[in-house]
């Protein structure tokens, strides 16, 4: 069978010859004698292998010295507890901005464990715009502020960041890390489940300022600690180590293409054939206010359920998958993340173009 469009939002679709070059290399790697699923994560060949993706996220993402990289388990959703545990003990409180629903669950986390200022919220328009921020909201007492930076089900992102002035900026990049620049410094912590833009479910990145680490609220659990994993370079536990090659394999791709400046430029163009196309059409709209587009999560309507419907049948049947819409928003979503090539867009919109004229 050929391979289709796959538009999934996570896990989604990853690039091929990162792929196939986990194919070939499944029963034997290098010189090792076995796979990677089979080697100790202790052994020789297995810290080439994890030293090595850290070492190309610090280059491809220019992470400065006085930052940890950490390859985690538990995805996202545990960071939403992992974050405050070890960041909120300071001054018992956090500062968050609510811009969905991946935002909503990080901040009811939190609240478990301080005090959360919701600074803003998107909340009375479903979600479709990142809201202003007014800078008399900020408590400059907090002990971080939270942003997620791309809202994956709706499809906003910000492009200007909250100035938190020495208030650390802590961001769920989930679906947006390595599809553009972003400077780490002006970040105390970022993190991102790994199987929306840098490999398979399994792994999170954690990339943390060291002055942030050993703050850790008492009653923490080991496995929940910062500084246990930093102090053991990812490796306290068994850490993840299948899906961390795989990581490996889609940095070694992007660098291959010219880093995330030129994944960018590509997102931008493959981004713009898209809205351009919703922009112009009179049965197909975009949902999101335009300023705040995201570039990786593209979420369309036809103001017609029965429409939107049929739209998701046929596009299946031709080899387009996964455009069914979050069922908080409805109609369609395409993620176009940095492993959908550009033809896959363009040959959405053919289709899209087509369905519109026939119907
Ligand atoms: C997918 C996603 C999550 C949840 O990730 P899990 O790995 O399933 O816990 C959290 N935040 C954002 C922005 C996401 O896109």
């Amino acid at each position: 069978m050929q391979r289709v469009y796959n538009f999934s939002a996570g896990p989604s679709v990853l690039p091929e010859p990162a792929l196939t070059k986990a194919a070939e290399e499944m029963l034997c790697c290098g010189d090792s004698g076995m796979g990677v699923m089979e080697m100790s994560h202790r052994s020789k060949a297995y810290e080439a292998i994890i030293q090595g993706a850290e070492a190309l996220l610090r280059e491809l993402m220019d992470i400065p010295d006085n930052y940890k990289v950490l390859f985690l388990q538990g995805g996202a959703s545990s960071q939403f507890a992992m974050v405050p545990l070890n960041l909120m003990g300071r001054t018992g409180k956090a500062d968050f901005v609510v811009t969905g629903q991946w935002a909503k669950k990080a901040a009811q986390e939190a609240a478990r464990y301080g005090v959360v200022n919701t600074v803003a919220s998107s909340a009375d328009a479903v979600f479709n715009y990142i809201p202003a921020l007014d800078k008399s909201a900020f408590d400059p007492d907090a002990s971080y502020f939270h942003i997620t930076s791309n809202n994956t089900i709706y499809g906003t992102r910000y492009t200007e960041l909250p100035d938190t002035g020495n208030v650390p900026l802590v961001s769920d990049m989930s679906s947006l890390i390595l599809s553009e620049t972003a400077e780490v410094s002006k970040y105390g912590l970022i993190y991102a489940g790994a199987q929306k833009n840098m490999g398979p479910a399994g792994v999170t990145v954690v990339i943390v300022r060291e002055d942030l680490l050993g703050h850790a609220m008492e009653h923490t659990p080991t496995m929940f600690k910062y500084d246990i994993h930093a102090a053991n370079a990812s490796m306290y536990n068994t850490p993840p180590t299948y899906a961390i090659y795989i990581v490996k394999l889609v940095l070694e791709w992007v660098k291959e293409l010219g880093g995330v400046p030129a994944m960018q430029a590509l997102n931008e163009e493959k981004a713009k054939l898209l809205y351009d196309f919703l922009d112009g059409s009179s049965m197909f709209k975009g949902t999101v206010v335009k300023k705040d587009r995201s570039l990786m999560n593209i979420p369309f309507v036809t103001g017609d359920d029965a429409l939107n419907d049929k739209f998701i049948k046929e596009a299946k049947a031709n080899g387009f998958e996964n455009l069914k819409g979050h069922r908080s928003v409805g109609g369609m979503r395409a993620s176009i993340y940095n492993a959908m090539p550009k033809a896959g867009v363009a040959a959405l919109v053919e289709f899209m173009k087509e369905f519109e004229r026939v119907n």
